[in-house]
């Protein structure tokens, strides 16, 4: 068993919704201080009621991850309020689907601001909190879209996804200097708001293409990125994991019908 990381200060943006909330909820029913960063306030404050149910001293902050003061502002007073930093999970990210022949530059740039340079912004404001701590963990959620798989209409997202892959490996580095692990959670198809938007049609025929033959859960991914965030992982960086229920295993359509 995994140390406790009850008392450690974390930050999960996208927290309010889909995979962000259940990976708040997973490190919620560690004990945590715990800060949701999103921008619909009264999704927010859902959620903060919930994790602080589940056993969070939890904190809401309206951040928009594409502006990069909004960031900064956001986690200097997470750490102000939470006595310090130790985890940030750079999760927040958006899936519009549009055709390459339809995507217009400002498409394709909101897809970047908002999955990749957040990244980037996020990272990067956290970064005296860890030099102060002494050590740090971040996770950031990625895809198997992009640097697994493709999909048409997310061309720009899988970029991202990748871009997301690229990052870590530099920042991994550079973090090192600093007692601070990057590492990335790749999720397959997971059961959350912003997926359900995609209609019924997807999840059937998405769920009949996994081999575990199930969409995945969010706390799927809140149990990886607790392992990431945990001192028992201290010495793992720069690295990925795909958490996607054998999705990307089957060579063939023969293959997966074969089991
Ligand atoms: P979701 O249910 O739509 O939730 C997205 C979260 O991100 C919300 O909390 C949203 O809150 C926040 N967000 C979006 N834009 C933001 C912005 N500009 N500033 C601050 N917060 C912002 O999506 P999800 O499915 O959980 O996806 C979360 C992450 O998982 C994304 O990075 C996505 O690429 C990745 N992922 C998802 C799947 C999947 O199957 N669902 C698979 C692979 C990877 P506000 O709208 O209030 O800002």
């Amino acid at each position: 068993m995994p140390k406790s990381l009850k008392g450690r200060s974390v930050i999960v943006t996208g927290g309010s919704k889909g995979i962000g909330r259940g990976i708040a909820r997973v490190f919620a029913r560690e004990g945590v201080r715990l800060t949701i960063a999103a921008r619909n306030r009264a999704e927010i404050d859902a959620a903060v009621a919930e994790m602080a149910a589940a056993g969070a001293t939890a904190r809401g902050a309206v951040c928009d991850v594409t502006d990069m003061e909004s960031v900064q502002r956001m986690v200097d007073e997470a750490a102000a309020a939470q006595g310090g930093l130790d985890v940030l999970c750079a999760n927040a990210g958006i899936f519009p689907q549009v055709k390459m022949v339809e995507m217009s530059a400002a498409d394709w740039d909101h897809v970047m601001a908002t999955n990749l340079r957040s990244t980037f912004f996020s990272v990067k404001a956290a970064i005296p909190h860890f030099e102060k701590r002494g050590k740090g963990r971040v996770v950031v959620t990625s895809s198997i879209t992009g640097p697994v798989t493709g999909y048409p209409g997310w061309a720009h997202y899988g970029a991202s996804k990748a871009g997301q892959l690229g990052f870590i490996k530099t920042a991994a580095m550079e973090l090192a200097r600093y007692n601070t692990t990057i590492n990335a959670v790749m999720p397959g198809n997971i059961v959350t708001e912003g997926l359900q938007g995609l209609g019924e049609d997807y999840l059937k025929t998405m769920a009949a293409s996994i081999p575990l033959k199930r969409l995945g859960d969010v706390e799927d991914i809140g149990n990886a990125a607790l392992f990431f965030a945990s001192d028992e992982a201290g010495y793992i960086t720069g690295q990925q994991i795909v958490v996607d229920g054998g999705q990307i295993l089957p060579e063939s359509l023969e293959a997966l019908a074969s089991i």
